[in-house]
């Protein structure tokens, strides 16, 4: 079989993003190529830097350059208030459109035992330990509504239970099945606002 050739490589290369096929791959590949080298190159670098250096905060799981991140190493989050979410991209849609001041526990996924994800996939032994410290008082469950999120909220308030810790989950008003981060700010705001506590 003969080598690709550079062209194709890219064009491979740029399929691992989601939602791009092989059209749009070509479209890039070209565009790059015939009109935007620079930003290709510095694409290609901002890239690398990123894979190479970015890693998981210790203490929440999110990204981060640094052992501990920034929300988590700063002195004006309430402690007490820990906000459980899936996604980096659900806890940034949070910290955008509420005035939210706790902190944050990104899951990075959710239970799935169908596909091997259980909780200590999810970091859930982490997140007991952190519960065990004491001081932690209301774990804010926002798992998103599919039936998967259900269990994995379920699960939480559980957790939460077992370490006196009060569970309580967004009000009804994120629609269901629609992925947090989609969700519009106003909706989000007053669905994470009028929160009660889970049963
Ligand atoms: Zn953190």
């Amino acid at each position: 079989m003969p080598m690709s050739s550079l062209l194709e490589q890219l064009i491979d290369a740029l399929r691992v993003l989601p939602g791009v096929g092989q059209k749009s791959a070509q479209r890039m590949a070209y565009h790059v190529l015939e009109r935007d080298r620079a930003g290709g190159a510095r694409l290609a670098a901002a890239l690398a830097s990123a894979v190479e250096r970015v890693g998981h905060c210790v203490r929440c799981r999110d990204f981060s350059e640094t052992e501990v991140c920034a929300t988590c190493a700063s002195a004006g989050r309430d402690a007490h208030q820990l906000c459980v979410v899936e996604s980096p991209a659900d806890r940034l849609a949070i910290e955008q459109a509420t005035g939210y001041r706790g902190l944050y526990f990104v899951l990075q996924g959710r239970l799935s035992p169908l596909d091997g994800v259980g909780p200590r996939e999810l970091g859930l032994d982490t997140l007991a330990a952190r519960l065990a410290e004491g001081e932690v008082q209301e774990l804010i469950v926002a798992t998103n509504p599919t039936v998967e999120g259900e269990a994995t909220a379920h699960y939480l308030a559980q957790l939460a239970r077992q370490h006196k810790v009060r569970p309580s989950r967004l009000a009804h008003g994120v629609p269901l099945g629609g992925e947090l981060e989609y969700v519009d700010r106003g909706t989000l705001s007053h669905a994470f606002g009028s929160r009660s506590e889970m049963e």
